[in-house]
């Protein structure tokens, strides 16, 4: 099995977890398309439901396709192990639920994913866990949130759709200053551009859905750990409390540095049931094999297509802490190679709600979805989509603007993506100008 972590990045994103099937030589990853998996006999059922031995029961908990899977994400972040689910926002829940409880608090960065905050803010804190939001990206900040209910850290590595850097060396440092784990959502990021388990953090997630997979086909996610975190015994109590659905054991005693995955794999997946299928982890594997090849053009593709837009006067602000004009810079150039901050970003056109619409709908070969990460060039206007469920208080803090446009930034002719974009900010300043010439002739 091709996995040691002496081999290039490169090779790894293309053999980590995958061996020529025993069966039938297959090269390909197989998809095990089985619900259930046949014991050797009874001892061996009764050792895997205890959790004796490790082997495949039922495709909720483990299944020999998503374990490939996890096996090649682990080993591109430089993690322990991994788990795979259904989707980006299903590894984010059975994480936190996972770790916090009933009156338990999280301290999280305001500029995330909207459905992230959308969960943390309305559904978990439903469920009696109270996130604390704190602006910037201040690590002292983050600090002060800090209580002794708090249970882990949450940021986004590069923030959607605002771009900006979160400092994860510092925050780690100020994490685990309490006992805290720092959990890192580096989907944008990607394993490509940065391993958050090298600047400290303990545990990344993925939608698998935007970057690995890289086609926009399917949903998934993926919780690695580095392992290495010390669950502290005041903070993380039920790590160290008898698990009566397994024989009694305890997560922290029986597992040690598997202590997290297996009580994430054991528990949250086998009691809330967000499996991802076979078929999806096929396609997420394969998608890996080509992603250092596709981050690398499309970070290429987005410094040109960044500095273009900077330079045009029909934009207001380009937000990609790839240029030496962003706030964030300097992080950018202290946590990417080349201080490219990945192929996801925004800019505010002039003219606010209107032009960004007359934008939105002039776009040819540009498509207007709401998913980032695919080979095709996307654009939305996340204050009328992705993020509407924010209050107006909640955009302005998430860094999104009523003009503000996100792209993701596909493989393309980076040329052929310019020229869909000059047409199409053409189009919405043609149709202001035709606008006034009629309010004036009706005057
Ligand atoms: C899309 C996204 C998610 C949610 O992932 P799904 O696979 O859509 O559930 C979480 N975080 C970030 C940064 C995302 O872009």
């Amino acid at each position: 099995m091709v996995e040691r972590s002496s081999f290039g990045f490169e090779t790894r994103a293309v053999h980590a977890g995958n061996i020529p099937d025993k069966a039938t030589g297959a090269r390909a990853l197989p998809i095990y398309e089985s619900a259930a998996f046949v014991f050797q006999n009874s001892d061996d059922a009764a050792a895997r439901f205890a959790l004796r031995k490790y082997g495949e029961i039922y495709s909720r908990i483990v299944n020999p396709t998503v374990a490939a899977l996890e096996e090649r994400v682990a080993s591109l972040e430089g993690g322990l192990g991994a788990v795979a689910t259904a989707s980006g926002l299903s590894a984010e829940f059975i994480t936190f639920i996972a770790l916090a409880s009933q009156g338990d608090e999280i301290v999280a960065s305001s500029q995330l994913y909207g459905g992230t905050i959308t969960q943390l803010d309305v559904t978990l804190r439903r469920l009696g866990i109270v996130t604390r939001f704190v602006d910037g990206t201040d690590a002292a900040d983050f600090e002060a949130a800090i209580t002794e209910r708090t249970k882990l850290v949450y940021v986004e590595a590069i923030a959607n759709p605002s771009g900006e850097i979160a400092d994860i060396e510092a925050l780690a440092e100020a994490a685990h200053r309490h006992g805290v784990p720092l959990v890192v959502d580096s989907t944008v990021a990607t394993p490509v551009l940065l391993r958050p388990i090298e600047h400290g953090a303990d545990i990344v997630i993925h939608s698998a859905t935007k970057f690995l997979s890289g086609a926009g086909t399917v949903l998934g996610g993926v919780i690695v750990d580095s392992g290495t975190f010390h669950w502290g015994r005041d903070r993380f109590p039920n790590f160290y409390e008898p698990v009566p659905s397994y024989n009694n054991v305890t997560w922290a005693g029986n597992f040690g540095q598997y202590a997290f995955l297996t009580k994430v794999r054991a528990e949250q997946l086998r009691d809330v049931g967000p499996a991802i299928s076979a078929h999806s982890a096929f396609l997420i594997a394969q998608g890996i094999e080509t992603l250092p090849l596709r981050v690398e053009r499309q970070v290429a593709n987005t410094r040109r297509i960044a500095e273009w837009l900077a330079s045009d006067p029909r934009v207001e602000a380009v937000h990609w802490a790839g240029l030496a004009s962003h706030p964030h810079h300097a992080l950018a150039e202290k946590y990417f190679p080349n201080a490219d901050s990945g192929s996801v970003f925004s800019f505010d056109i002039r003219g606010g709600r209107e032009a960004g619409r007359r934008f939105i709908d002039a776009l040819n070969l540009v498509s207007h979805v709401a998913n980032i990460g695919d080979v095709k060039t996307l654009a939305i206007h996340p204050a009328s989509t992705t993020h509407a469920q924010l209050t107006a208080e909640q955009l302005r803090e998430a860094g999104i603007g009523e003009g503000t446009i996100r792209l993701s930034i596909g493989i393309e002719t980076a040329d052929d993506i310019i020229a869909d974009i000059a047409q199409a900010l053409d189009a919405g300043e043609a149709s202001q100008t035709d606008e006034a010439d009629k309010t004036d002739g009706e005057a």
